[in-house]
């Protein structure tokens, strides 16, 4: 009996980005939706090719979308919004427009809520329900994906998102009664699921995997009794399908209790992220008939798997339970990976030789099971594997003694001010002298296509350095004019020289690594480079001073230096696995550290260090939180507690997410001066956490959306002040807008801060009594 492989799905975006090309040109009317379903088509068949050539036996089907798995789940079900589903536009459109947004023809839907999937930097589209969702199979997506695959000769796997996850995902929508539960509606989505799954039988599928992540979750222990329902109903309802239950990104803990007696064939385990959980599984599994699924090739990070270990594990689960109950798998989909390590052109070979994407893992999951049932039939691979994670260990070993041991030297008060903020505040309003609702931006201002090309240009070679910074130096004159000219208080640079806040800051710091094609998608049609933290990391030299010394120079105005905090650059990139992340974290904060030095030196007198992804980090289980913001809040604190108190030290959060009262606690022991934080779409939320828990230091709430072209009134600007004052005191709070001006126009961004300056001087007047 030979071991079973699988991979629990692929990268969307086509090896040469094919399909978020097609995307973009769809969007922009440049071709058909024919030309479009084509090219999907084909990424399909290819990613279906790539993943059985590399020798693994199950393909998994229906993972492929063109925008977002859980939104196709809700198109499937008929459960897009009813403005969106009954727009008149097509079903497709429909789908697009309830992920995108539509204004055309004088439709005007918009796009509806993205959130993080799980932990990772995927974001996908809630779900909405309300006693009115009448769910029911509006389409065959799953069924046809399914057919398509099998037609073509492929060992077809389909993969269904779990419904008591899919519920979880959701959300009340328009509609729904207050106190609506979404899982009042699991008795009608029960009968769609069975529906599908019987109709997938019907086309010939043996297994079918039903994605449950919600079981790592401590939320999955609310829903023992929602899984014995529905999963007893599928049995029923469904008797000839053997069910492959597949948990990631975290360990089941104690739902394992409840899980072991679901009458599934199959249970996915992420031993990537929790290897430790295996035993425990095991044992639990022993007495029943429920087969595992290994999940022992990261879908998460790009290193290449150590086989030699994996086998080790693999072995221990075989010896207890028999091959026949084992398959080998990523441990989630490889969607969070690049697709390739051969499109990789720049690194260097031995560096290249560390990693392995997702066509190199499906071939790793292959050799894998191979191994397992014929060790010497995959000899050679295993050998070169061993070579490979030799090689690494022994470059892992060497160390950067300097950044060790000035890290290892780091004292508990090398974290603090010097002062604490009430005496900083002092300090400060002397030096930086500003009027009562002081009002700045976020860092960039509009990356004009001019920008773009400029800095194409000097990437190609085709303009030398010092063309490229007199034109980086004039955009950065002009922005100062312009804010002169508004009469905003605290000016910044504008940012033209960044092509990502946390890419150009990892290009300019040693021991990170910038594959130049490995694509991985944020949403939809956005995919982003992160880089590859491989050594010690530590900064060769400043990385923003001379571009804020510079625009210091041009203007008598307080201007703020502007950095991408520790935990963002941290959490944007694919850390090491050989040491913690918090050694990571706190070796970029020493890195930044020595920035926020400089620039002091400078002359400069506000800093504003972004840590927009600093709750994105957070661990999926809430007892592991107080320990990540331990770590996080201390890595800011080192980046930015070595100047004096006439600095004034900023930070910036693009979420308003504060519900949780230890997300507003890391936000106040950060100890910075001033935050601003998104909140125009939602005030009512975020400025509700400060009733329970006061801030108190200075805070800027986004008075406008920086998202949205739309020229907000001052007077609406005003009013948002006001209420403000409800829950702030009226000189703790700046006026701004959610985030930085990057993606909008000129004409957009100056009617918005004329308004926005306007709106600041109404309130002075209406709060100088
Ligand atoms: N300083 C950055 C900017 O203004 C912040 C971006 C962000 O928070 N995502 O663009
Ligand atoms: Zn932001």
């Amino acid at each position: 009996m030979s071991v079973q492989s699988s991979v629990l799905g692929f990268p969307r975006i086509g090896p040469q980005r094919e399909v978020k090309k097609a995307l973009e040109a769809y969007w922009a009317d440049k071709i058909s939706v024919d030309e479009l379903l084509k090219i999907a088509k084909e990424q399909r068949l290819l990613t279906y090719e790539t993943i059985k050539s590399q020798g693994v036996d199950f393909v998994p089907t229906g993972t492929f979308s063109l925008y977002d798995h859980v939104l196709d789940f809700s198109a499937t079900f008929n459960a897009l919004p009813e403005a969106h589903a009954n727009s008149g536009l097509s079903a497709l459109d429909a789908y697009f427009a309830a992920a995108r947004g539509h204004q055309k023809n004088g439709v005007d839907l918009p796009a509806t809520e993205m959130k993080k999937w799980f932990d990772s930097n995927y974001h996908y589209l809630v779900p909405e329900f309300s006693e009115n969702t009448q769910f029911k199979l509006n389409n065959t997506k799953p069924i046809d994906d399914f057919e398509e695959a099998k037609a073509a000769g492929y060992n077809a796997r389909p993969v269904l998102l779990g419904p008591i996850t899919y519920l979880w995902l959701g959300k009340a929508g328009k509609g729904a009664s207050a106190g609506f539960d979404q899982f009042s509606l699991l008795s009608k989505l029960i009968p769609v699921y069975v529906e599908l799954l019987n109709k997938l039988s019907q086309a010939g599928a043996e297994w079918i995997q039903i994605d449950e992540p919600i079981l790592v979750m401590d939320a999955g222990a609310n829903y023992a009794e929602q899984f014995k329902q529905t999963y007893t109903e599928f049995a029923k309802a469904a008797p000839s399908v053997k069910l492959m239950l597949a948990t990631y990104f975290g360990r089941l803990d104690a739902n394992i209790n409840f899980v072991k007696d679901l009458p599934i064939a199959g249970l996915h385990i992420d031993l990537d992220r929790n290897p430790e959980q295996l035993n425990e599984i095991i044992s639990a599994v022993a007495g029943t008939k429920i087969g595992l699924s290994l999940g022992l090739v990261s879908g998460r990070n790009i290193w290449k798997t150590d086989l030699a270990a994996a086998i080790k594990t693999a072995q221990s689960a075989i010896a207890k339970l028999g091959a026949e109950r084992i398959v080998i798998a990523t441990s989630s989909s490889l969607q969070h990976c690049p697709i390739t390590i051969t499109a990789e052109k720049k690194l260097k070979p031995e560096v290249l030789d560390w990693f392995s994407f997702a066509t190199e893992k499906c071939a790793e999951v292959a050799v894998l099971a191979k191994a397992l049932t014929n060790e010497a039939s995959v000899a050679d691979a295993l050998a070169k594997n061993a070579a490979s994670i030799k090689a690494r260990r022994d470059f892992e070993k060497n160390s950067d003694p300097a950044v060790r041991q000035r890290l290892a030297a780091v004292k508990p008060e090398d974290l603090n001010r010097k002062s604490p903020f009430n005496v900083r505040k002092e300090v400060q309003q002397k030096v930086l002298d500003l009027p009562p609702f002081p009002t700045t931006t976020i860092g960039s201002f509009p990356q004009t296509k001019e920008i773009r090309v400029q800095r194409a240009k000097f990437n190609k070679g085709e303009i030398d350095q010092a063309t490229y910074e007199k034109f980086i130096e004039d955009e950065i004159r002009d922005v100062v004019k312009r804010q002169e000219a508004l009469g905003l208080d605290v000016l910044v640079h504008g940012e033209p020289e960044r092509n990502d806040m946390s890419q150009y800051f990892g290009e300019r710091l040693s021991g990170m690594e910038h594959p130049d094609s490995a694509w991985v998608q944020s949403f939809g049609s956005r995919y982003v480079r992160p880089p590859i933290i491989v050594a010690d990391v530590f900064r060769p030299e400043p990385m923003t001073v001379r571009w804020s010394a510079f625009a210091q120079s041009l203007t008598k105005k307080t201007m703020k230096g502007m950095l991408t905090g520790p935990v963002t650059i941290l959490n944007w990139s694919f850390p090491r696995v050989d040491v913690p992340r918090e050694l990571q974290c706190k070796q970029i904060a020493l890195a930044l550290r020595d920035e926020v030095i400089d620039l002091e030196k400078a002359g400069i007198r506000a800093i504003q260090v972004d840590e927009p992804a600093i709750r994105e980090g957070l661990p999926l289980r809430q007892k592991e939180w107080s320990a990540y913001f331990r770590w996080a809040v201390d890595s800011f604190k080192l980046a930015t507690s070595a100047v004096d108190d006439n600095v004034n030290i900023a930070s910036h959060f693009c979420y308003s997410d504060f519900q949780e009262e230890a997300t507003m606690q890391s936000i106040i022991d950060l100890d910075a001066d001033f935050v601003s934080i998104e909140n125009s779409k939602s005030d009512a939320k975020l400025l509700k956490a400060f009733t329970n828990k006061k801030y108190p230091a200075d805070i800027g709430p986004g008075v406008f959306d920086i998202h949205s072209p739309r020229v907000p009134t001052a007077e609406e600007m005003v009013a948002r002040v006001r209420e403000m004052t409800k829950y702030l005191g009226p000189h703790q709070i700046w006026v701004n807008p959610d985030c930085g001006l990057k993606t909008r126009t000129w004409n957009e961004t100056t009617a918005q801060l004329e308004n926005l300056v306007a709106a600041a001087k109404q309130a002075r007047q209406e709060f100088s009594a």
